[in-house]
């Protein structure tokens, strides 16, 4: 990496890989070709998440052989989440980029990540021109994407996908109000910071298929739902205020008509508003601690420093693609 002013920064990129011995090889030299054309400073975190083929032999002779290549083994597999969280807290850089590791994000994209930070972005976030995945897929990731926007508040094209590239202070920041299962991307988002969505390539898984079944989709979209909003806890004060509006009509109909039958759906209305008020009262309490633990210690984060960041050059070793215009600033929270 040529920068132009100041010490050189530091970059890392974190790769979660589960069984992808076919394509390992050619991904780490591609990758490692890349970031040798941009910096001398780099490292390459592999977490090998349980994998059961020949991963880690791989990974072990690729790291030794190069000590730039870090690879953290866990003891089984974790998902690819938690895989990716734990290279995000390993990675030393100052800027650190997540991938993939099936292929399906081209390492030659990582300098158009880099490419676009400015003094107003914290983030940049790889927008998936063309995808290849199954029509349920697709449909469910759309609908991840869309209950993303809806608790996250804010407007980004793409949620998905892992090819993203962090400032270390949004590393710390979200570390911070980071919890088990919490979608690292989504909660930086959350916390306000400034995002630049960069249309990216993404291209055909080459070995093996998506670990992604209809289930473990269907659990993200819980994790989700219960992540970034206490509005689903809240929601159970719709309850009591409803059996209270309709014990309240049935008492005075029933005393208007003098109908025995009516005074016993009133006392049902009550019986149960009362209930379902205990249920929203411990809801509300539930919530204010919800509140405390999504935000992290002290419940609030500073905006960086506004400095230029420093820019990645490429030494032209490589070839690379011209950087596309039609890039997407995403709005702060509104
Ligand atoms: N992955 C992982 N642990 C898992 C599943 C996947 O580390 O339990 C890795 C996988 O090796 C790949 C990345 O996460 O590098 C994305 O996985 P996949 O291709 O299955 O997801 P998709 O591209 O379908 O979203
Ligand atoms: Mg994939």
């Amino acid at each position: 990496m040529t920068v132009r002013s100041g010490a050189p920064p530091r970059l890392s990129v974190v790769i979660p890989v589960y069984n992808e011995a076919p394509t390992l090889n050619e991904l780490l030299s591609r990758t490692i070709a890349v970031l040798a054309d941009l910096t001398p400073d780099y490292e390459v975190v592999v977490v090998d998440d349980g994998s059961e083929d020949a991963t880690p032999d791989l990974l072990a002779k690729a790291s030794t052989h190069n000590p730039r290549i870090r690879n953290v083994r866990l003891t089984r597999n974790f998902g690819q989440n938690a895989a990716l969280n734990c290279g995000l807290f390993e990675a030393t850089g100052d800027f650190v980029v997540t991938m993939d590791g099936d292929l399906q994000n081209p390492p030659e994209e990582i300098p158009k990540l880099l490419a676009a930070f400015a003094a107003d972005v914290d983030l940049v976030s790889g927008l998936r021109t063309q995808r290849y995945e199954q029509v349920w897929r697709y449909w469910g990731s759309r609908a991840v994407h869309w209950l993303a926007r809806l608790l996250v508040g804010r407007q980004l094209q793409d949620y998905g996908g892992q090819f993203k590239a962090y400032r270390r202070e949004v590393i710390e920041a979200t570390r911070q109000a980071w919890s088990p299962g919490k979608p690292f991307f989504a909660l930086a988002v959350w916390l306000g910071f400034r995002v630049r969505e960069v249309p990216v390539r993404h291209e055909k898984r080459r070995s093996g298929k998506t670990r992604y079944s209809l289930w473990a989709l269907t659990r993200l979209n819980l994790e989700i739902m219960t992540s970034f909003s206490p509005a689903p806890l809240l929601a159970a004060w719709i309850a009591p205020v409803l059996c209270l509006a309709a014990g309240c009509a049935a008492s005075v109909t029933a005393w208007w008509r003098g109908s025995a039958l009516l005074w016993l759906g009133a006392a049902m209305a009550y019986g149960l508003g009362l209930v379902s008020l205990a249920v929203a009262w411990l809801a509300s309490y539930i919530a204010r601690l919800y509140r405390i633990a999504a935000g992290g210690a002290p419940g609030w984060v500073e905006m960086p420093a506004r400095v230029t960041p420093p820019r990645f050059v490429s030494t032209g070793r490589l070839a690379r693609e011209p950087a596309t215009d039609d890039e997407h600033v995403a709005p702060t929270h509104s």
